[in-house]
């Protein structure tokens, strides 16, 4: 730094330096009050404090600080803050805190996430899919959120804050009122005009921007928003991880053209990997199918890696080749796509379909069985009714039918088994025997079914089935294609030895070039540097804020609790004295707290009047990264420090090192 420079920063108020590391936890503790777009204090910075404290009382301090960076456009500023100077910055004495722990598991409670939310006092379900978030769980909340709001601040886009309450007429321009279905909460007003409690709000921000920019000059523009949505989900479960009611952050962005949609969707994509690493999560972002929000181009999951996650990850052995199970393909399918035996099925010399009797064989595992075939011998057909129109679907016995792949396929809006009456009167016979020869419906047929030289498959008569069923010469191949979940061990269609497994995730984001679908429905158009008029090119990007708490714990819990990263705990240090009726323990405690707030660290003190015991067991249960833990060794000014989330035993540290100790670990947890 230069003279000059130091001068001018003690001009303008900041006539106390501080070096590093003295302030680098107090500031990092600032995040959220920090300019967009500054990254984590970390070294090579100075700062400058201004205690304020004859005019503010004890806790506020300004800071200076600047970057030595010559090619930040971000290497100064000034920002002021609260800090400890003395008395609590927060209420952290844990006898006076809000936090009800249990020790039984909730009945209702599946998720490991959900059981150790609810017994660790962190969240309370008001009805099904529907939480209240306690102090503690409303604290991890606000530093998910501070993390997301920085990184989604440091790619441009700004921060808005929208309506829940959505009229109707607006989903009904979209064309989203009925196709959205039953998941969407609606209700009347008291003049009777209808309207949506928003679960996503393309509507709201198209209709915003259609308002307010027409000219090429006012963009891009990204907005965001981090607020409440509702879904009505049918079946509520798992804690925050399938809800009614949920905090999301939706990012939209309108561009002018598709390199522009194309850049920001590769900053969202990269301010989500700085998000989720900085949460403490495994990922992997996948390829993912467009699915109901429509839109055209790229989308990826990023998907939170756990054994409990809802849904299926298709990763490669060999390359980074990863997407969800909607859109996973495999190498064997596409190879099929070009195969030439399906031509030559057709004139095969195969014997006629001949019906057999099979009494209530109705699945293929009892065919299997019954008939001592493998279920690569057999076609499965399954009738559905796509768009109100019913149409039959063919994979091979020993797949599983994708039902995205088959809707995009149809180019269909709605797609749904057929009840036992409409497959009564597509086959004539009882679920269980439908087999494509004779049917009228149209027949979708997967490419490994689409080369069986011969196989057996209902026979459209209730209790038969027929063999010597050749497809092309026996029923009309009326669309041939990918219709079937990848399996374990397909070859991956990205490499050349790869083989696909299946992990289970959790989604936790979403990015998506919607392109122009919304903006010519709403009508948000802009004019060009020629005069023309162009609707503007969208994209949108989601965080499942709220669910990430549970994805994080899904991925850091033991046998006793759960074990936040630091970057996300509600506090730093669990301090805990033994005895409280011990004044010699207790005196060192309060000393250590008020050394540890006094530098801005977030402690929680346990003062109850409660049995170590008790103490530790919720000490573990709500998962505090650090321990501190102040007993006899006090007399040689000895503690106990234990790492929540490691399993070495706790170590007997000198009470002068905690707070060093404390600061590096933070530091190097950052
Ligand atoms: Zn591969």
């Amino acid at each position: 730094m230069t003279a000059s420079r130091e001068e001018a920063l003690r001009l303008r108020g900041f006539p106390q330096q501080l070096e590093l590391p003295d302030l680098v936890v107090a500031a990092r503790n600032l995040h959220s009050y920090l300019q967009p777009g500054l990254p984590v204090i970390k070294s090579k910075r100075v700062l400058f404090a201004r205690s304020e404290q004859e005019r503010f009382g004890a806790n506020r301090l300004n800071f200076g600080w600047y970057h030595e960076s010559a090619h930040s456009s971000l290497n100064q500023g000034w920002v002021r803050a609260y800090l400890s100077g003395g008395g609590d910055p927060y209420p952290m004495r844990q006898k006076q805190a809000f936090i009800p722990t249990m020790r039984e598991i909730p009945a209702d409670a599946e998720a490991i996430s959900h059981q150790l939310l609810v017994k660790g006092g962190y969240i309370r379900q008001l009805s099904a899919g529907v939480y209240s978030f306690l102090p503690l769980g409303r604290r991890v909340l606000r530093k998910i959120e501070a993390i997301v709001r920085e990184e989604i601040d440091r790619t441009g886009a700004q921060e808005v804050l929208l309506p829940a309450l959505q009229p109707a007429e607006l989903w009904q321009q979209s064309g989203r009122y009925e196709v959205y279905g039953p998941e969407l909460v609606r209700l009347q007003d008291r003049g009777g005009r209808e309207f949506a409690l928003g679960p996503t709000h393309e509507e709201v921000i198209t209709q915003l921007v259609a308002q307010e920019i027409s000219t090429y000059r006012k963009l891009p523009v990204t907005l965001y928003q981090v607020q409440t949505k509702f879904r009505d989900e049918r079946r509520p479960r798992f804690g925050l991880l399938r809800c009614k009611e949920f905090v999301m952050k939706d990012a939209y962005s309108f561009d002018t053209d598709r390199e522009g949609l194309d850049k920001t969707y590769r900053s969202m994509y990269d301010a989500y990997h700085r998000i989720f690493e900085r949460c403490g999560l495994q990922f992997r972002a996948v390829e993912a199918d467009a699915g109901s929000i429509g839109g055209e181009g790229g989308t990826h999951e990023f998907m939170a890696i756990a054994e409990s996650g809802e849904d299926d990850v298709v990763t490669c052995s060999c390359c980074n080749y990863a997407a969800n199970m909607e859109k996973a393909v495999s190498r064997e399918s596409m190879e099929l796509a070009s195969d030439e035996r399906r031509i030559s099925a057709v004139t095969r010399e195969t014997a006629a379909p001949q019906q057999f009797h099979t009494p209530g064989m109705r699945s293929i595992e009892e065919l299997i069985e019954g008939l001592g075939v493998s279920g690569a011998e057999l076609i499965k057909t399954l009738i559905y009714v796509a768009d109100g129109k019913p149409v039959a679907v063919l994979v091979r016995g020993d797949h599983s039918i994708n039902e995205t792949k088959v809707k995009n396929a149809l180019d269909a809006i709605t797609l749904e088994l057929a009840d036992s009456e409409t497959v009564k009167r597509v086959t004539g016979a009882g679920t269980g025997f439908a087999g494509p020869v004779g049917l009228t419906v149209p027949i979708l047929v997967d490419y490994a079914v689409s080369i069986l030289p011969s196989a057996i498959s209902g026979a459209n008569v209730t209790d038969y089935h027929s063999r010597n069923v050749v497809p092309g010469r026996d029923f009309a191949l009326t669309q041939v294609g990918d219709f079937r979940n990848v399996q374990e061990g397909d070859s991956c269609p990205n490499c050349a030895d790869g083989k696909l497994a299946i992990i289970r995730g959790i989604e936790i984001g979403h990015v998506f070039k919607l392109g122009t679908k919304y903006s010519e429905k709403l009508g948000a158009q802009f004019v060009n540097a020629a005069g023309e008029t162009h609707p503007i090119i969208m994209g949108c990007y989601g965080i499942g804020v709220s669910r990430l708490l549970s994805a994080i714990i899904e991925q850091n819990n033991d046998d006793s609790g759960m074990m936040w990263p630091a970057t996300v705990a509600p506090y730093a240090v669990h301090l805990i004295p033994v005895a409280h009726q011990d004044a010699a323990q207790m005196e060192a405690a309060e000393r250590l707290y008020a050394e540890l707030t006094g530098a801005g660290i977030e402690v929680l003190l346990d003062d109850r009047e409660e049995r170590l015991g008790v103490k530790l067991k919720d000490s573990d249960l709500i998962g505090i990264p650090l321990r501190v833990v102040i007993g006899k060794g006090i007399a040689e000014g000895k503690v106990e420090w234990k790492e929540r989330s490691s399993n070495s035993p706790a170590v007997q540290i000198a009470i002068d090192e905690v707070l060093a100790s404390v600061q590096t670990h933070i530091v190097q947890s950052s």
